[in-house]
């Protein structure tokens, strides 16, 4: 599946996701912001009070969950765009303050119920357009019943080797990482 899905408008999206673009007045003192350049790029810029939007990609976890006795890795179903219905890790954004090995516990608690324990990283990549940076985790459970919550419509363990595609590159690509570690031979794509 293509990542490109993921420029698409959505209502939904562009809250989450909104660029500078689209700020029209300026959150301090609701003047109009305009354009200015600052360190070679142009930026949102508020001429009455000095605020300048700058613009930042999103901190992000994912954690491919395996459970070791039934051999069978965690996926949920995404609820909201971009790819709603499609399979990835549990993951999400990382709350201002919290650390990202707190950020992937939580997500993985509220979008399937389940309490992990993380074993290690598998490393940190961007998306492909830059907009967020996801570092992925290999975790396993340890406590709870699984339920699907949060931005999660669904959540199963599925085979590991047999499990289905992802919505998202990165984690198809996580997901290659992990099989190639458990002895998969894969053919190259
Ligand atoms: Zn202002």
């Amino acid at each position: 599946m293509s990542d490109t899905k993921q420029d698409q408008p959505n209502d939904f999206v562009q809250w989450r996701h909104a660029p500078a673009s689209r700020w029209i007045y300026c959150p301090l003192c609701r003047e109009p912001l305009s354009n200015q350049t600052w360190d070679g790029r142009e930026r949102r810029y508020c001429a009455h009070c000095g605020f300048v939007y700058w613009e930042r990609a999103l901190p992000a976890v994912a954690v491919l969950v395996f459970e070791p006795v039934r051999q069978e890795i965690l996926l949920v179903t995404r609820r909201y765009p971009p790819f709603v219905g499609g399979l990835t890790f549990p993951g999400g954004g990382i709350e201002l303050g919290e650390s990202v090995v707190d950020a992937a516990v939580r997500e993985v608690r509220e979008e399937t119920g389940l309490l992990v324990s993380l074993d290690r990283q598998f490393g940190t990549w961007a998306t492909p357009h830059n907009d967020t940076i996801i570092t992925f985790f290999r975790g396993h459970p340890i406590d709870g019943e699984i339920a699907a919550g949060s931005d999660a419509e669904d959540a199963c363990f599925y085979p590991w080797d047999k499990a289905p595609s992802l919505a998202f590159s990165l984690h198809n690509m996580v997901l290659h990482l992990f099989r190639t570690e458990m002895g998969m031979t894969i053919p190259a794509s």
